[in-house]
């Protein structure tokens, strides 16, 4: 290679399923997504099992999950991340922004910041109420930064240009919560930026967490990653399928169509005929016709 030629990074995806229930019709579109997509771009795809929040943890899904995707025939690369297992890295990210001076305690109750706050697109936005505490408290405090009114803009892949200005759409937000839990916003960026992720792949209910993301990867001096938010599938009555809205758990012994109504879900044409084939067959085809411009959104 001489001087001239740009260093291109190789592709790194993931999927980050947070193990609160088995996968689900939902969860399998962003697992199938990121996976096709890093596997067209000749990459690398990652699972990291977003277990940091304790309480809301399932024991026993997080393996059913890695079975799940097994028994599918998706195989990833490089051991599996388990994010309760690195709480080092996030104290270290949250540090750096106490350095530089962003961070405060906020003692406020949920009832008081509700009473307070008008209601934006993520929640109440958090007033301000405890920017000018001093950093030592005697009551538990949960950690938020600062937030500014910058405007905060990136190009999604499928659903195009998305911004927002974080003081007035999202408020101060939390990085520590008052019960010690890191906060998805902080650990999905510092484990993003340790395991040398290049393109998100996810569904459209984190959309509007990335400008969040995009703006904790700045002030850490992270790399800047490709996003594509996927569509979030829904039951009968329109509501996301999740584990609170009973989201039936993926059934292998159905396992290519479930495989195939995925694929169709992400806008992709696979022929009739591969219902009569085996899942080799299947992932061979879906990555070599992998178009993610068909994506709908
Ligand atoms: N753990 C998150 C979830 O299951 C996904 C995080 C991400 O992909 O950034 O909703
Ligand atoms: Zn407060």
């Amino acid at each position: 290679m001489n001087n001239n030629t740009p260093h291109i990074a190789p592709y790194r995806g993931r999927f980050a399923p947070s193990p609160t229930g088995p996968l689900h019709f939902g969860s399998l579109v962003a697992a199938v997504g990121s996976y096709l997509d890093a596997k067209y771009h000749h990459g690398q795809w990652l699972v990291r099992i977003e277990d940091i929040d304790t309480p809301r943890t399932v024991s026993g899904t997080a393996d059913a999950i890695l079975r799940t995707l097994d028994a599918l025939g998706m195989e990833w690369d490089e051991s599996v991340v388990y994010q309760s297992r690195r709480t080092d890295i996030y104290q270290e990210a949250l540090h750096e922004l106490i350095r530089q001076g962003l961070l405060y305690p906020c003692t406020c109750s949920r009832k008081e910041i509700a009473d307070s706050s008008i209601v934006g697109i993520n929640g109440p936005i958090y007033p301000g109420t405890c920017r000018h505490n001093p950093l030592a408290q005697e009551k538990p405090y949960a950690l938020r930064i600062l937030t500014n009114d910058e405007t905060i803009e990136f190009q999604d892949r499928v659903t195009g240009s998305y911004s927002q200005q974080l003081v007035r759409d999202i408020g101060d937000f939390v990085l520590r919560r008052a019960d010690g839990v890191y906060a998805y916003q902080l650990a999905v960026v510092a484990d993003d930026a340790d395991q040398r992720i290049t393109h998100i792949v996810r569904g459209a209910d984190l959309l509007d967490s990335t400008p969040r993301q995009i703006y904790l990867q700045r002030l850490l001096g992270y790399p800047r990653l490709r996003y594509m938010h996927l569509p979030v599938a829904t039951n009968a009555a329109g509501e996301k399928l999740s584990k609170q809205t009973h989201a039936a758990p993926i059934d292998l012994d159905k396992a290519l169509p479930q495989l195939v109504e995925t694929l169709r879900f992400l806008g992709q044409k696979p022929p009739d005929e591969i219902l009569e084939s085996d899942i080799a067959a299947f992932w061979s085809w879906a990555i070599r016709n992998w178009r993610a411009d068909l994506i709908s959104h």
